[in-house]
């Protein structure tokens, strides 16, 4: 059995909160979004950001630049209209993924540190969005103090920077990825587990004790094109172990969502020297 842990009413939360702020400001704090490409997925994802932006009162702008086949100038592009835009917005960000052989981090780089809403550059001014919004919800459900927290998946965008996090939050945390060997022995004494791998069915019921948190950050499609995570819930559900976790849709992407507006509203607060909350 599973007892859903609800995403949407923390999302919306923060965007309420969001807008009450921008409604008092006398600019406007906006978004600047470059794009390579005409990726299908990387466009719902932009008009998401956009529609959101829209909704809380901050400014949207897109620059789309076609891809380059000579990735070394598709870089340098790229970088160039980072220095172009980064000056007259509050936030600006690079959607990701970027063609084959573009330089990542050279042009994650390029955007100045308190412009970089995503929280992609070690020295980032802002907490990367996914890594905070997992953990502001964990924080909401449940004492974060002394709880084992396991996290699977070590990328620099979501497993280590979630992991800190949550070490920074008096969890004891254990990350596994692809090499790690006792990976069921590992869960089995998780109290919270957070799944950032992008494949399906990583974690099962068998592996993991009653009572257990468990976040689903993957994104996966099904054979019939519908959006997964990485854990099947329906196999949670159907067990007689109770656990609580999110789901996908409708589970860690709307925080993601939600907590880049933030970083936004927090980026526009900084360079205005309007003060934090
Ligand atoms: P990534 O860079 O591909 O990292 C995946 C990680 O999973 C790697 O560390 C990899 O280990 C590990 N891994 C792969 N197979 C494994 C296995 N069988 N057992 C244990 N670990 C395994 O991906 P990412 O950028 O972190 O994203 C992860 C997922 O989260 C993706 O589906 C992505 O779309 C999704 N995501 C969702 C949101 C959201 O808002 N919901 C935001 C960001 C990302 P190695 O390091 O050893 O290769």
């Amino acid at each position: 059995m599973v007892e859903i842990i609800d995403c949407k009413g923390l999302a919306s939360r923060v965007k309420e909160n969001i807008k009450k702020q921008t409604d008092l400001f006398i600019g406007k704090p906006s978004l600047c979004v470059i794009q390579v490409g005409d990726n299908q997925a990387s466009n719902a994802y932009i008009n998401g950001k956009k529609k959101d932006c829209e909704e809380v009162g901050i400014g949207f702008n897109i620059t789309k630049i076609p891809q380059n086949n000579n990735p070394v100038d598709g870089t340098r592009e790229v970088v160039n209209a980072i220095r172009n835009f980064s000056w007259n917005c509050s936030g600006i960000m690079v959607q990701l993924p970027l063609p084959m052989g573009y330089n990542v981090e050279e042009i994650i780089k390029a955007i100045p540190k308190n412009k970089d809403v995503d929280g992609f550059r070690k020295d980032s001014s802002f907490i990367p969005c996914t890594p905070l919004g997992v953990v502001s919800l964990l924080k909401e459900n449940c004492e974060l103090s002394g709880k084992h927290a396991v996290v699977i998946g070590r990328s620099e965008i979501v497993g280590k920077p979630l992991a800190k996090l949550l070490l920074d939050n008096d969890c004891t945390v254990t990350v596994c990825h692809s090499k790690t060997q006792n990976i069921k022995e590992i869960l089995n004494t998780a109290d919270i587990i957070c799944c950032a791998v992008g494949k399906r069915n990583v974690i099962l019921p068998d592996a993991v004790k009653e009572n257990t948190i468990i976040i689903d950050i993957g994104i996966n499609r099904k054979e019939n094109g519908k959006l997964c995570g990485d854990i099947d819930i329906d196999s949670f559900e159907n067990s007689e172990k109770k656990f609580r976790g999110t789901t996908v849709p409708c589970g860690v992407g709307l925080l993601t969502r939600a907590f880049l507006l933030q970083n936004i509203v927090l980026a526009y607060k900084k360079i205005e020297n309007l003060g934090e909350d």
